[in-house]
């Protein structure tokens, strides 16, 4: 590996919350969400986002959507090599391309941007990543030429920021699935040619799944997506607005084989993992079933990115299947889920179609049976709440607050998270914390004991039978009990 890719033109990389495998545990990551706090920098940044491992600046995992873009670049022939963040400075000054992957480069992301809200500070990510364009390597190499390319899913942000982009020299942004786009870019930078300041990929080229090369280096996690896509059509989301497509097995094998080269275990990326090969929104058992099956034989744990509370609703029965062909090997499993309200109404409102195949009036019933069915197969959500959407009523909120309260028995941790304009919606306006109402705020504190409740016993299974939970675990205890001494002082018992 020695000097693996120094002289290469094309050069990625990502900040310091993104180049790291959070402990093996994804939901560790989002404690780069939150901004400064009573624990030291130093301390903070290895509990949460520690350093990933590197031969000579290569890292040996790094970001999923990063190892994507170097597969296609590699499968058109460029020159390209991935680097951590701290060795860029080896690297640089031969490349003529950087490409940078951003997923919330400014901490406008629903997590950060409630977090930053309230506690009036900026996240860590956005520290980071100006830290990172901060760097006097990059300043030198722009200097004698550089260009600088950045994409993933927060390249919306960039829009907000105009100065930035103009003060640091960003030379092309490309929001949206890039494998059919990048090729053309890097080239031109490579030539000297012009490059587009904004490229917003059309749906003419989101590539086909024959276009989406497979990895051939590891991600981090283990991630390897099934799918991309969703039917659902959520009008806040902007992943609704592309075509749904599902990997072949092969497809998926082919990268968990890549990604078992550094770890045994294999994150599976959907939208909807509940949903893998089916075109509408009732589960296909057999692909589900023989997808967990598949991949359990070369893994020794599964994880998934997000799945749909009405999916599992719809289909319990093999909700429990997959359960019991996960749990042979693990003791339990999380994934991301989206909640959003506890109101039929707002549910017709802003996401019709996320209930189905049950009506939208039927939503809090959704949950409910969800949410009980993923407690008792050992599924952990990290479900989310939108505040402070268009057209939200007192009404909308009540009943949310009381879903909310329907979840006290059910293990899984509740984020409500500030409205951010995205999707159908990007038009409209921002929620700020100063719009918090009184019921707003007895959201935000009902959902804090939720958590609170449930979180000792999250901590517990997230690091059962890890060697190193005993050094780690004692610390995220030490950030609880800090945490729940501020909410007591601020009067929330
Ligand atoms: S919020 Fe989730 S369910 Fe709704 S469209 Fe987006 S990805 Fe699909």
């Amino acid at each position: 590996m020695e000097n693996a890719g120094e002289g290469c033109k094309v050069v990625l990389t990502a900040d310091r919350t993104l180049m790291s495998n959070y402990h093996h545990n994804e939901f560790v990551g989002f404690g780069a969400c939150a901004p400064p706090n009573f624990i030291p920098d130093w301390l903070y940044s290895w509990l949460f986002f520690p350093p990933i491992k590197t031969y000579d600046g290569v890292p040996v995992a790094a970001p999923y959507g990063l190892r994507k873009i170097e597969a296609q670049l590699l499968r058109e022939g460029f020159d390209v090599v991935t680097v951590d963040q701290d060795y860029l400075a080896k690297y640089i000054d031969d490349a003529k391309v950087l490409c940078i992957h951003v997923m919330d480069p400014f901490g406008l992301g629903p997590a950060s941007s409630t977090l930053a809200s309230i506690l009036k500070k900026e996240p860590f990510l956005s520290q980071y990543f100006r830290a990172l364009m901060e760097k006097p390597e990059i300043g030198r190499a722009k200097k004698h030429g550089l260009k600088i390319i950045v994409g993933g899913p927060g390249v919306w942000q960039f829009t907000h920021r105009p100065e930035f982009v103009k003060k640091y020299g960003i030379d092309c942004m490309i929001e949206g699935e890039a494998e059919k786009v990048i090729g053309k870019v890097v080239r031109a930078a490579l030539n000297k040619e012009g490059l587009p300041q904004y490229y917003e990929v059309p749906i003419e080229e989101t590539p086909s799944l024959e276009e989406i090369p497979d990895i051939i280096a590891p991600s981090i996690n283990g991630m390897v997506e099934i799918g991309r896509g969703c039917c659902r059509g959520c009008k806040f989301c902007s992943v609704t607005l592309r075509p749904l497509r599902w990997y072949p097995y092969e497809k998926i094998l082919k990268e968990i084989e890549v990604n078992t080269e550094i770890g045994k275990e294999a994150l599976l990326h959907a939208e909807d993992v509940m949903l893998y090969g089916s075109k509408n929104t009732i589960p296909d058992d057999e692909k589900l079933v023989k997808l967990h099956g598949t991949v359990l034989e070369k893994c020794e744990g599964i994880g998934w990115s997000h799945c749909s509370l009405a999916a599992v609703a719809s289909k319990p029965r093999l909700f429990s299947k997959i359960a019991e062909i996960m749990l042979q090997k693990q003791s339990w499993w999380g994934a991301e889920v989206g909640i959003e309200t506890g109101s039929p109404e707002l549910t017709k409102k802003i996401m019709p179609a996320k209930a189905h195949p049950f009506k939208p009036e039927e939503w809090p019933d959704v949950v409910r049976t969800g949410m009980g069915l993923m407690h008792d197969n050992k599924l952990i959500p990290a479900c989310t709440l939108i505040v402070g959407v268009p057209g939200e009523t007192e009404d909308d909120i009540i009943k949310t607050i009381e879903l909310v309260d329907d979840l006290k028995e059910i293990r899984s941790l509740i984020v409500p998270l500030f409205f951010v304009p995205m999707g159908r919606l990007k038009d409209d306006n921002w929620f700020e914390e100063t719009e918090a109402n009184k019921l707003h705020q007895e959201l935000l504190i009902r959902c804090l004991k939720h958590d609170f409740y449930w979180i000792d016993n999250i901590i517990d299974l997230a690091f059962k039978g890890k060697w190193y939970a005993k050094l780690l675990r004692p610390f995220y205890r030490l950030f609880v009990e800090v945490i729940r001494y501020k909410a007591k002082k601020a009067g929330i018992k």
